[in-house]
């Protein structure tokens, strides 16, 4: 099959011939429809992940994968030739305490799809370990579910970490519209009746956002944190989540807050920012969030089979992959860009 290959750390991948992945007992190969393009891939093809144990290139990265069930190893049950899957990737050891307690996505294994041992979804197929990790796609599109399985998971999961707070009169704050973004401006009106204020400094992107159902947005270069407060009905955010998570949008996500509100920062920039007892709001919280689980997935595509989010996807085809890996570099990408095999 052809495959996109990474062969070393800040280089252009290599479109080349490698060997057909044939399932064995329980797995799967599934032949790929459309591969999401991450930011999470950034950190990796420049080397970034290697200090937490990423093993060397060459790989085939790809972890947002959709397509059709191709081949069934011996025992595979439940799946026909042809199926409309998507995968999850967020592929565990099965035996930790966080596998067993359904959160694969934590395994310290680095095993996931397309990211750290096991090889992705820039290639016509991809074989998957478990069918376990396949979820159906109904009618849903697989170009279209390419990138549920991580940046509307991702979106999903952060958003349900404070949903309990998003009460009538509430605002929430979400930093960036990009990818992730995008899908969290429509999970938080999915899930509550929250107002939803987005930040981002791209004005074709705040469009998007106010398009999308956000309720303000408004640019990072333009407003002081008292006047995101002021956005908020004055008190703060009952919750601000970070998609982009450099120091300024940390240190904005977390002043921005409510008395007890929450901070979740989703985006992967190695920064940090200052939070503490006196200049934080009292009881501010301030955690991470990291993909989702197999569950949530499920949860996230009966929201796209409902029809209550859908994503912007910009389809490239997989020989481009270097010149859409510049478009995500230089920030011109506005939804999601997929890659087609
Ligand atoms: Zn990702
Ligand atoms: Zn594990």
């Amino acid at each position: 099959v052809r495959a996109a290959v990474l062969h070393a750390y800040n280089s252009d991948f290599l479109i080349q011939d490698v060997e057909t992945p044939v399932p064995g007992p329980g797995e799967v190969r599934v032949k790929i429809a459309a591969a999401g393009v991450c930011h999470s891939d950034l950190h990796v093809l420049r080397g970034k992940m290697e200090r937490r144990g990423f093993p060397p290139p060459p790989w085939i990265l790809g972890h947002e994968n959709a397509g059709w069930v191709e081949a069934v190893g011996a025992g595979v049950t439940g799946f026909e030739v042809g199926e409309p899957v998507a995968v999850f990737g967020g592929w565990g050891c099965g035996r930790c305490r966080f596998c067993a307690g359904g959160q694969e996505q934590l395994c310290d294994t680095l095993s996931w799809s397309g990211l750290g041992r096991r090889w992705g979804g820039y290639a016509e197929a991809l074989l998957v370990p478990q069918a376990e990790y396949l979820v159906p796609l109904g009618d849903l599109d697989p170009v279209v579910a390419a990138p549920l399985t991580d940046a509307a998971l991702s979106a999903y999961r952060a958003v349900k970490k404070a949903q309990s707070r998003l009460l009538p009169g509430s605002t929430i704050v979400l930093i960036g519209a990009g990818g992730l973004g995008q899908y969290a401006i429509q999970i938080a009106r999915a899930l509550s009746p929250t107002r939803v204020v987005v930040v981002d400094s791209s004005p074709s992107k705040r469009l998007s956002a106010l398009a999308l159902g956000a309720d303000e947005a408004v640019d990072p270069d333009d407003i002081t944190v008292d006047d995101v407060r002021g956005l908020c009905g004055g008190e703060g955010a009952a919750a601000a989540l970070d998609f982009v998570g450099v120091g300024t949008t940390m240190q904005l996500a977390s002043s921005c807050v409510a008395r007890g509100g929450l901070v979740v920062v989703v985006g992967r920039a190695d920064r940090s920012a200052p939070f503490s007892f006196v200049d934080q709001a009292r009881e501010a919280v301030l955690t991470t969030s990291s993909w989702g689980t197999r569950n949530e997935l499920v949860e996230v595509l009966a929201l796209a089979q409902r029809g209550l989010i859908s994503g912007a996807v910009e389809r490239y085809p997989l020989n481009e992959i270097n010149s859409v890996f510049a478009r995500l570099v230089d920030g011109r990408v506005d939804g999601r860009a997929v890659l087609i095999p």
